[in-house]
């Protein structure tokens, strides 16, 4: 049986015009092994819906990097400083391993509590050559109170994981003071904006942007919100494993 290889559309302008940057060669091949890998492993692991090209192309890659354009991807993408990042809940790697692929010198932990998510990834930094990311299988609450990542990151990327509460006490506990944390989210409104903002005061953080756009392809509707950290976050946060969640701040 042959297996079908579709192909990933560059879109080198439209990187451009959106963006203000676009993938070398080696990022675009490392995308389209990404691509690939996913299609193929997709019959086994039930990883994602989105399998149609220029789907992949505009809700996995363009969506992941559009999070990092207001803290400066272009100037971020030729950076030597190796800053930290943790993508909380990163499922087949999104944002995460784009991300790893575009901040070349910037170190990427890739945090999932599903163990075969994380096993899927690991073949997948190895077949890419991916060296600056790492994985932990792990729920965030439990990371949060690890000394070894507690207040230990510069920016932590949530995506599709929960609540906006509740992501927030994932990725707070985990950021240095001064580290950002990019909540990707639909739909938002400002209702959402009052019960997140109390939630993040009390974990020693502030929204400091919320960034509305539409994607720009299928015109679809996102936000992505800014968490600053200000101060320590106070020690009884995170709370256990699974109550954020069930009893959002
Ligand atoms: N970020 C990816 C996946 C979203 S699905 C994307 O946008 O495509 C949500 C993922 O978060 C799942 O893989 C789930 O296992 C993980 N997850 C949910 N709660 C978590 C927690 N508390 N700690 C770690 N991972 C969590």
């Amino acid at each position: 049986m042959t297996i079908e290889k579709p192909e990933l559309p560059e879109m080198r302008e439209l990187w451009q015009q959106t963006l203000g940057w676009q993938p070398d060669s080696n990022g675009q091949h490392q995308f389209q092994q990404l691509y690939e890998k996913i299609l193929y492993s997709n019959r086994q692991f039930n990883l994602t819906r989105i399998t149609e090209p220029r789907e992949f192309w505009e809700k996995h890659l363009w969506d992941s990097l559009r999070g990092l354009v207001p803290l400066g991807l272009a100037e971020m993408a030729v950076q030597k400083q190796p800053l930290t990042v943790i993508d909380v809940g990163t499922g087949a790697g999104f944002p995460g391993i784009p991300v790893a692929i575009t901040l070349a010198a910037y170190r990427v932990t890739l945090v999932d509590s599903t163990r075969k998510k994380i096993a899927f990834l690991k073949t997948v930094l190895t077949k890419l050559g991916i060296d600056n990311a790492t994985t932990l299988t792990a729920r965030a609450e439990q990371l949060g109170r690890q000394q070894s990542n507690r207040e230990s990151y510069d920016i932590a990327l949530l995506r599709a994981v929960g609540s906006a509460s509740a992501c927030a006490e994932y990725a707070l506990p985990l950021l240095k003071t001064g580290g950002v944390a990019i909540l990707y989210r639909g739909y938002w409104n400002d209702e959402e904006t009052q019960v997140l903002e109390a939630a993040v005061e009390k974990l020693g953080g502030a929204i400091s942007s919320i960034e509305a756009f539409t994607t720009p392809l299928s015109h679809s509707v996102r936000h992505c919100i800014y968490l600053q950290k200000l101060s320590r976050t106070p020690a009884e946060f995170p709370r256990a494993v699974g109550i954020p969640a069930k009893e959002p701040l």
